[in-house]
């Protein structure tokens, strides 16, 4: 019950992937280093250049032949690095989409999969660029960033790694995150990626093959880690801390465990959530746990905040007044689920129910969605949670998943949410909400 943050398989915490472009021959020798250790990782690959020079034959990239024999067989993933390497914060933006999407189907086509990854050509990138990834179904993208840290990356189309392994540091950093250990505090306990990056002609180049070996022994073959492609990660990883949060407190609402939810909030209470997101959690349980339920919450909410300190009650959040709270829940419901929807179940709802229509307009929408303190992703995320947790009102979790959808969290973030509350739940109602986002968003 201490380790609440997201644990990658097998409750492990570490995990490391490597990440290297280009689909260069060096990759093969590189590839065997890393079975021999155990180590996995993603392979950036330029579609339109298979076979082709790369300054100088020695550099040369493999043939799409070469390509296919060595990655997949290898359990490695393949990702795109752009059809013909251009730098696509720098070229004309159809260009740039169309070096994105060429890559992706020319890879798909040859590797039979889905690609979802990325890694920059140059590192170059804007925001334009990130956009034109989302557009294309493209995850993750991997930058030139590099952070010298293990924390899990916060924004996946962004992606820093720790070093490269021409950092100087490299195994310095290797022993950093090996050697650290469990503390008894769980807010210490966050999980832990080495993520290392690089091309492997760089091997030849400097005659260093002995640090990538080294490397790679030094932290392969250990049981708490978990070794994995780019995208193993970014499947157990989408949530960041402060969702992961979030979503575990409202579980524990839904499941009516007030020990474990304290014992989380007081953890994490101003490291990862705000006093103010506690409060406006606990409210947005209400018209969907019910008073029953959230009741004693409020009780424990007040109990550790006055034990840390915190003045409450907090200011108000509420942006409705009693005159315009159902116009402005209306304007909420059309917005999630489509006003055509909304309008059709209020018509057809016979005369002597239509209270409980209003009573989900102005109370739950009016009074709640519209407050300030989370954003709708958050909102509507927890709510996820809230009824997942509760089980039996599958419907309502169909409405939301939809909702969710609406606001932009996408089917890895959910399926990441039931993750998380998966031990809390157990997997009758974790199984019954993964069945409903595998329905809703296919
Ligand atoms: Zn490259």
């Amino acid at each position: 019950m201490n380790q609440t943050y997201i644990r990658f398989p097998n409750f492990k915490r570490k995990a490391v992937t490597l990440s290297y472009d280009d689909g260069v021959r060096q990759d093969k020798r590189l590839i065997e280093i890393m079975q021999k250790n155990g180590l996995k990782g993603t392979f950036n690959i330029n579609g339109g250049l298979f076979g082709s020079c790369y300054d100088g034959v020695e550099k040369g990239r493999m043939t799409k032949q070469e390509a296919l024999d060595l990655y997949i067989p290898s359990g490695m993933e393949v990702a795109i690095h752009g059809y013909k390497h251009f730098s696509l914060s720098l070229v004309d933006s159809a260009l740039a989409v169309n070096d994105i999407a060429t890559d992706r189907k020319e890879l798909e086509k040859t590797f039979g999969r889905i690609i979802k990854g990325m890694a920059y050509a140059n590192g170059a990138y804007n925001d334009t660029v990130v956009d034109m990834l989302k557009q294309c179904g493209i995850s993750y993208a991997r930058t030139t960033v590099s952070t010298e840290k293990f924390d899990l990356p916060s924004d996946w189309l962004r992606l820093p790694a720790t070093c490269r392994h021409r950092n100087p540091r490299l195994m310095e950093l290797a022993k950093e995150f090996v050697e650290t250990k469990e503390q008894s505090y769980y807010w210490a306990n966050k999980p832990m990626l080495f993520y290392l990056w690089g091309h492997s002609f760089e091997f030849d180049d400097d005659n260093n093959w002995r640090i990538i070996e080294e490397f790679a022994e030094y932290i392969g073959g250990r049981d708490e880690i978990w070794y994995a492609t780019n995208g193993e990660i970014f499947e157990y990883s989408t949530l960041s801390e402060k969702d992961s949060i979030l979503v575990t407190l409202a579980c524990l609402i839904a499941c009516q465990s007030p020990k474990a939810f304290k014992k989380i909030l007081r953890a994490s209470l101003d490291k990862d959530i705000t006093p103010i997101e506690v409060k406006e959690l606990l409210y947005q349980s209400v018209p969907y746990v019910g008073f029953g339920r959230a009741h004693n919450f409020f009780g424990v909410v007040t109990k550790v905040f006055d034990k840390k300190g915190i003045e409450n009650p907090l200011d108000s959040r509420s942006n409705t007044t009693p005159e315009d709270r159902h116009e402005k829940g209306r304007e909420i419901q059309d917005r999630y689920f489509g006003a055509d929807m909304i309008q059709m179940m209020n018509d057809s709802t016979p005369d002597d129910q239509k209270h409980f229509n209003r009573f989900l307009e102005g109370f739950c929408f009016g009074d709640f969605y519209t407050r300030d303190g989370l954003d709708d992703q958050q909102r509507e995320l927890i709510t996820f949670a809230y009824i997942a947790s509760l089980g039996g009102c599958e419907n309502q979790l169909r409405g939301h998943t939809q909702g969710n959808l609406s606001v932009g969290n996408d089917k890895e973030k959910l399926v990441s949410a039931i993750t998380v509350i998966m031990p809390y739940i157990g997997f009758p109602r974790t199984l019954n909400a993964l069945a409903i986002v595998n329905e809703i968003c296919g």
